[in-house]
This record gives structure tokens, sequence and C-alpha cells, in this order.
């Protein structure tokens, strides 16, 4: 079966025929291979489908044109940027792919510090213009290979946002292709072309459109977004090395990184609140040691061989590594006052300072991320959450010790309980909890009873509320526990904007349908 013939040609006379292919060769690269972030997980092996075709829309009206012909013929589509989460696969017959990356509009307004940028724009790309000009933009953890606009949909969570705030605060004025094809304008833009103003003085739907992490392509798309741009610091950042190990440089009289060996956690944790207090710093997270373990070796092997030795294991144990970066935003003076208060800081609790390279691999622009679950061939992280540091450092114990059922399949982290970081000038915390694992484990099982079924209910038993299980896990378990009910308002919501289901079914619900499908998850909720 393929999609109707009426409505695939009517779908070509929109995007033209080189934009539009139903070729099965083509279709498998649109299936969802491993790319990681769950992608060898059960919601992919098991209800992953070949997409009927792919269309890529060069405008707000082609997108507009191609929803409406879905609800016309009822075939279920949905949104992909640059396709880096698993939620960009096609999960039921014949869905449409809707690929944005042909819409690469971006204009930046300086004077009002601001993008205005269309769907398929990289963070690298809007990083480069955005620092040309003094300013810059948190890129996510994860690589700024990755869209802006469904990052800013989704999470766009880093260490940066320390200084810069949660994501949601960024996002201005939005044009918004509704599931049913109707183009909705948020905040100024509905009334003007200027998208500069988010909350006016049109509608301001922020909240519903993203909430705390977004609908995954379940409630149409974004097709152009404003999004704040903060002033950064005038030097430029040289790149250096050959791919893949490029990196960088810092200008180090306005830019640098320190890395502190702190006591104990306890200290750590302190040592966080008091940067956060006196208000100095750009980002300050806590190192998980196994990074330094990945960052440092020369190939898989020999991480392994490194990373089984009691030196390993003693390290997880003992080392307790604050990272702190330092931007002299405004002057060299800056960046000297913010190192006298950190010095001074980290002798308080007892620190000491050791070596770091001034150059960065991750934060500002690059796409080392990219590959951050070689060490094991599968990657997810099970836990996102915003909320008081003790909760991220209580929560991220407990998941270590619950981890330890499942291990293996997951790899062996010696009880480090996870990654936790201050955001927004201390007045919150961040607990990201990593989970690596080898896709071709034979029990590969437990490792979707550790991701589905463990991690929601441990959520719900600490009280955490957890920013991927929203849509990572069964809506039914932790849809009742958050809120509470909240999945009865995501279900409202859903149905009021999307009465035919028809954007990206069965999202957020997937989990739900997959307990059902397969015999090894059970359900007893
Ligand atoms: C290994 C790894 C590490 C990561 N670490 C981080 C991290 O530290 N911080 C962080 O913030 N993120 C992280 N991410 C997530 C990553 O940033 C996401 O891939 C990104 O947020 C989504 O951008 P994308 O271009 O990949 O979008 P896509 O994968 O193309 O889309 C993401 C979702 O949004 C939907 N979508 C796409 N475009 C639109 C649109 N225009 N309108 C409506 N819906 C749309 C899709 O259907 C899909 O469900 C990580 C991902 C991986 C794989």
């Amino acid at each position: 079966m393929a999609i109707p013939r009426e409505a695939y040609q009517t779908l070509e006379s929109i995007v033209g025929s080189r934009y539009i292919s139903e070729d099965p060769v083509v279709m498998e690269a649109y299936c969802g291979g491993r790319m990681g972030h769950g992608k060898d997980l059960a919601v992919d092996r098991e209800m992953n489908k070949i997409p009927g075709c792919v269309v890529l829309p060069r405008t707000t009206k082609e997108v507009q044109a191609a929803v409406k012909v879905a609800n016309r013929y009822k075939i279920p589509y949905l949104p992909a940027s640059t396709y880096w989460v698993t939620h960009c696969a096609a999960k039921r017959d014949n869905q449409m792919i809707i690929d944005l990356k042909r819409m690469t509009n971006l204009k930046i307004d300086e004077k009002n510090m601001y993008a205005d940028l269309e769907s398929g724009v990289i963070y690298s790309q809007l990083q480069e213009e955005a620092m040309k000009r003094g300013l810059y933009i948190t890129t996510p953890g994860g690589g700024a290979q990755v869209a802006v606009i469904p990052n800013h949909l989704t999470w766009g969570l880093s260490p940066l946002n320390y200084r810069n705030g949660l994501p949601a605060r960024r996002i201005l004025g939005v044009e918004w292709v509704l599931p049913d094809g109707e183009i909705l304008r948020l905040g100024s833009l509905s009334q003007d072309k200027d998208p500069f103003w988010g909350e006016g003085f049109g509608p301001d739907l922020r909240g519903l459109l993203r909430g705390w992490t977004g609908w995954f392509g379940a409630m149409g798309i974004v097709t152009r977004m404003a999004v704040k741009l903060l002033p950064f610091q005038p030097e430029r950042l040289e790149m250096s090395g050959i791919t893949p190990d490029t990196t960088l440089l810092l200008p180090v009289n306005r830019m640098k990184w320190y890395n502190f060996r702190m006591p104990d956690r306890k200290s750590l944790v302190e040592a966080m609140y008091e940067i956060g207090r006196s208000e100095i710093g750009a980002a300050a997270t806590k190192v998980p040691i196994f990074w330094r373990y990945i960052a440092r070796s020369k190939s898989k092997e020999d991480f392994w061989e490194q990373w089984g030795s009691d030196q390993a294991k003693n390290e997880v144990e003992t080392n307790h590594i604050l990272r702190v970066l330092l931007i002299g935003y405004t002057s060299e003076a800056q960046l000297a006052y913010e190192e006298r208060v950190l010095m001074d800081i980290i002798k308080e609790y007892g620190g000491q300072m050791g070596k770091t390279r001034q150059s960065d691999e991750s934060w500002i622009k690059n796409a080392d991320a990219a590959g951050m679950w070689w060490m094991t061939g599968g990657y997810v992280s099970v836990e996102v959450t915003v909320d008081t540091i003790d909760c991220a450092v209580k929560g991220g114990e407990a998941l270590a010790e619950l981890k330890r059922k499942y291990t293996p399949p997951l790899m062996e982290d010696y009880g480090d309980p996870g990654w936790f970081q201050v955001s927004e000038l201390g007045h919150n915390g961040y607990l990201e909890f990593l989970t690596y694992y080898d896709p071709d484990d034979a029990e590969m099982h437990r490792t979707d009873e550790w991701v589905y079924i463990a991690v929601p209910k441990e959520d719900i038993r600490v009280g955490l509320f957890n920013g991927f299980k929203i849509y990572e896990s069964p809506l039914e378990l932790t849809g009742a526990a958050y809120g509470p009910n909240v999945h009865h308002w995501m279900n409202k919501v859903k149905q009021v904007f999307d009465p035919n289901g028809l954007s990206n079914p069965p999202v957020p619900a997937d989990v739900d349908e997959l307990i059902e499908k397969v015999d090894y998850l059970k359900k007893d909720w």
C-alpha cells in the first residue's frame, strides 16, 4: 500500500517533483537508524515503520498545503528538521515525513539582539553569525549540529543556561502551522512582520506549544521562530585541529575554564551555590568521571582498558570535579574580578585547582557530542530534572542505586550519581542521568525495562519530575503522577488541536502502545 496517487500528485504539485520521494532506498534512509539517544530502544525497534513518502517544502505556505493534503486524505505526517531524536521516525503505515531542511532563512537583528529563523537553520550556523556580532546563544550539549527551532520546542539544555536562562524564556514570535493546516502566529508576529515580542500583542501560547518539553511533532509544525540572543564577548574563538579532533581555542583574556577537585560531593554542591549567590560565572557543572575517561581515550579499546581499572572505580568514589567557565562579558577586568571571587570560594570549600585545556569541544559551537555513545554503541539519557540542586543530587544517588540491578546490560559506571549542575545563576539545579548500553546485547530487553518502567517508577517514588519521561514513559503511569493526571490534559489539548490524530501519532503515548505490543514489558499500574 502506498500514499493514495491523487494525494501524492497533489503533494508533488506543491513542492515540485524534485522535492518529493517514495523511492524505497530514500524511505530506508528516513527510517530511523542507529544514531544514539535511544534509537536502539524498543519504541524504535518494535514500532518504527518505513515511511510512505517524504516531502521537502521550502516555505510556510508549502508546509501548510502539505498538512492540508494530509488532513484531506487522512495521511499521518511528522516534521523532521535534522532528525536527531527518535520521535522523527514514522510509527504508522504510509506516514509522510515533512523534512524541513530546505527552510534555511536566517536574519539577525543585532540591535534588538534576536534571530528570526526557519526550521532548517542549525546552531552552528546561528552561533557563528551571532558571534560575529558579539552575541551568542546556548547550544545544546548534544552538539551544534541540531536545528534551533525543534531544540527550542523540546529541550535547549546546556551548562550555559546557568547564565543564559532556560530555553523557554528565549522564544519570541512564532509562526505555527497547526495540525489541521491553519496558521497561528504568536506574540507580535500576529500583528506585524516584526517577531521581537513573545508576550504581545497577539496570543502568547508558548506554554501550550512547548510547556516543559514540547510535543515532539504531535502538535503541528513551527515554521518560523524568533529567539533571543545574548551579549557575548568580542574576541574570536579560533578553530584548531583536523576533523574529527577539532576544537575552539578560547581567548583567555576574556574566557577561561577552571577545573577544581573538591574534597567531597557536599563541598562541590556548596561551592556551586556560592558561585550562583555571588552572580559570577557562565557555567558551573559537575563532571561525571567517565567523561574524563572518554576524553582522554585514544580508541574504544583504550577506553575499556582504562575504565576497567581499579583506579577508575576509585576515582568515581573519591574525585569530585567542579568545572567552571568564566567569561569577561564586558571587559578583561570583569574576568579578573570573577576569578578572584571564584578562587576565594574554592579556597573556603577546600578545592584544589587542576589542569584544564583552554579550548571548547562541546558547549559553544562544536558537534563532537555526535559520537558520545561510541564506547558501547548505544546511549540514552534517562533523566532530566530541573528543580533544586538538592533534588538533583538525591535523585542522582537514587537512580545510581537502582541502576546496579540493570548493570549489565547497562555499562558499569561504579555508582556515579549522574551529571548535575546549576542553572539560572543558581536559582535551580539540574540533573541528567546518562545510560550507555550495547544495542546487540542479548539482554537488551532489560535496558528497555530500565528506560520505560524502572526509571519512571523511581521518579514517582523519589518525586522527580522528569522532562524526558513525560514522553519516554507510559503516559498512563507518569501522566497520572505528574500534575496529577497531566495526561488527561495532554489528551484533551491534542484532541482539540488535532481531532484527526494525524500529527506524529501515537506521540505522546507511544510507550503505552509499545507496552501493549511486547510481552517483556509488564503493565502493573
Ligand atoms: C546524543 C545526544 C545528546 C543530546 N544532548 C542534548 C543536550 O545536552 N541538550 C539538549 O538540549 N538536547 C540534547 N539532545 C537533543 C538534541 O538537541 C535534539 O536532537 C534537538 O533538540 C532536536 O533537534 P533536531 O534538529 O535533531 O530535531 P529533529 O530530530 O528533527 O526533531 C525533534 C522533534 O521535534 C519535531 N520537530 C522537528 N522540527 C519541528 C518543527 N519545525 N515544528 C514542530 N516539531 C518539530 C520532530 O518531529 C521530533 O519529534 C541530544 C541528542 C542526542 C542524540
